[in-house]
């Protein structure tokens, strides 16, 4: 299958600085079809040239483009949201062509993505500073807030658009300009993303994006990591990634946004509505094959309802469908890549090795292709199983029986992570009590789909700072100055 869009520009294979479409990098990165393993296009490879050129367009950029009224900045990305939400069809399914997922949830994520677009556009405008009543006579003080500079954006594969979408939409607003280096997995979203934002008026310098294989991304992010200009490193992905760019932005003190790995908790209480709880966790664990850092990674289910629970929840996962984005009946794709299905296929084996009995799935789908592993789900998981350290980031729920709220709490708080946690259940009190105890920057009560582009998105512990979406998602962008004036 070729790829054809029914725009065929959105195809770009060249990195995008100060307003040029440049292929110049020394080497060149394939970009295959997870489902066949199909080399789909080539991107560049790009190293510490084109990562510094970034900069110098950003650099340069920055002064006029923090300096364009509010209302400017805002009226460009709502055209930007425009023509992403008018190249819907074709930018799902280029998602689902280059990570895997089926189409419908390629074209969910773009207008999730667009969602982020259109609410920091108005936010743009929103930017209000403070006048502060002065504590003496003769003063004015203000608090003004202010774009940080360069910012240099690095994402995952796992939700191409949606992840650029978060990060550059604030920081536009904000009037900083970007640097960005997409995932190497999935760069063809990203690019058309950004010729999108140039249609709808981004100016040369503001939006710069370099693409690299896993091997050379070291050294574009070290080069970013080393220039003073950039002021501020926006992260999502794996925690010894961001731990490492946290040690590395030390030397020039660089603000950080970091949203990292997960290990969520999912919690059905004995008074929960099972159905309801069977649907929230469907919601939950397997959007994008599981491949998503809020899924629920350990699901521990009181001894009451555990058997109940489990003979629903295994109907549901057998009945999934697994199969290429192509299929429209697929439900579940493709895993990213081989390193991704082994990791899967090691927590299974480990779990079984371990006593963990297997309910349905188990294995991988040979059939269909290497990178397909079948949904599972697993009982008598326990924490010292590879499965609950680990996230697993794949379509396995283990899951593990408990009588007691302390009991449970204490096992869902035992981990260095603290992105999500969800739990259901219908006492009042209890609800809020558990949603206080639970250590986690996001808590889903009742309810599996928690993201939203109004709502703050982030992790505490090693799961990372800042926030995401919501009036917050802005405040990552901005420092504050404060302005104090004497008597004239
Ligand atoms: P990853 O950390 O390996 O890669 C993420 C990005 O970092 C990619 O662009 C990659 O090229 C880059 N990168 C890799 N090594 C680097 C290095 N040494 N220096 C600089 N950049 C480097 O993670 P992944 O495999 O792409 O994504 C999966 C992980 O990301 C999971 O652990 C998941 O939980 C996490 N994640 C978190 C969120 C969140 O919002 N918190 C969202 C999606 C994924």
């Amino acid at each position: 299958m070729s790829l054809t869009l029914s725009r065929a520009e959105l195809v770009r294979t060249a990195n995008f600085i100060d307003g040029q479409w440049r292929d110049d990098a020394e080497g060149w990165l394939a970009v295959t079809d997870p489902a066949t393993g199909e080399r789909i296009a080539q991107v560049p490879d790009s190293g510490p040239a084109q990562a510094c050129a970034a900069v110098d367009a950003a650099q340069a950029a920055f002064g006029a483009w923090r300096r364009v009224p509010a209302r400017q900045r805002a009226a460009i990305l709502k055209r930007w949201n425009d023509r992403v939400m008018a190249h819907q069809d074709d930018l799902g399914r280029l998602i689902s062509r280059e990570q895997g997922k089926p189409l419908a949830e390629g074209k969910g994520e773009v207008a999730y993505a667009a969602s982020y677009i259109e609410w920091f556009a108005e936010q743009a405008t929103r930017m209000n500073g403070e006048v502060i009543p002065a504590p003496m006579p003769g003063r004015r003080m203000f608090a003004l807030r202010e774009p940080v500079g360069v910012v240099a954006a690095i994402t995952p594969w796992n939700f191409p658009a949606a992840m650029i979408a978060r990060k550059i939409a604030p920081a536009l607003a904000a009037g900083c300009t970007v640097v960005c280096k997409p995932a190497e997995d999935t760069p063809l979203t990203s690019l058309a993303l950004v010729l999108l934002a140039h249609e709808a008026g981004v100016p040369p310098g503001v939006l710069n994006i370099v693409t690299a294989s896993r091997e050379r991304t070291p050294a574009v992010v070290d080069a970013w990591l080393d220039d003073a200009r950039v002021r501020k490193i926006t992260f999502t992905g794996s925690t010894p990634v961001g731990k490492h760019l946290a040690r590395r932005s030390a030397d020039t003190l660089k603000k950080l946004s970091l949203e990292l790995g997960g290990n969520a908790p999912f919690i059905v209480f004995e008074d929960a509505d099972l159905d309801a709880a069977v649907e929230g966790l469907m919601a939950a664990k397997f959007r994008n094959g599981g491949q998503t850092c809020v899924c629920p990674n350990r699901v521990f289910v009181h001894g009451a309802v555990h058997d109940a629970f489990a003979r629903k929840l295994a109907a549901r996962v057998g009945a999934l469908k697994v199969g290429p984005a192509s299929d429209p009946a697929s439900q579940i794709g493709p895993m990213i890549n081989v390193r991704a299905v082994e990791k899967i296929a090691r927590h299974v084996q480990d779990a079984v090795a371990q006593g963990a009995t297997v309910l349905v799935g188990g294995q991988r789908l040979d059939v269909l292709g290497p990178h397909y592993f079948a949904p599972t789900v697993l009982t008598g998981a326990t924490a010292q199983m590879a499965c609950s350290g680990e996230e697993t980031f794949g379509p396995v729920v283990p899951l593990t029986r408990f009588d007691d709220e302390a009991e449970v709490l204490a096992a869902a708080n035992d981990t260095p992570f603290g992105l999500a946690a969800y739990f259901y259940s219908q006492d009042v009190r209890r609800i809020w009590r558990v949603a206080d105890a639970l250590e986690t920057g996001i808590v889903g009560i009742n309810e599996g789909a928690l993201a939203a582009e109004a709502a703050p998105f982030g992790g505490v512990k090693e799961s990372g700072y800042g926030r995401e979406g919501s009036v917050h998602g802005l405040d990552d962008y901005l420092h504050i100055k404060y302005v104090c004036q004497g008597q004239l």
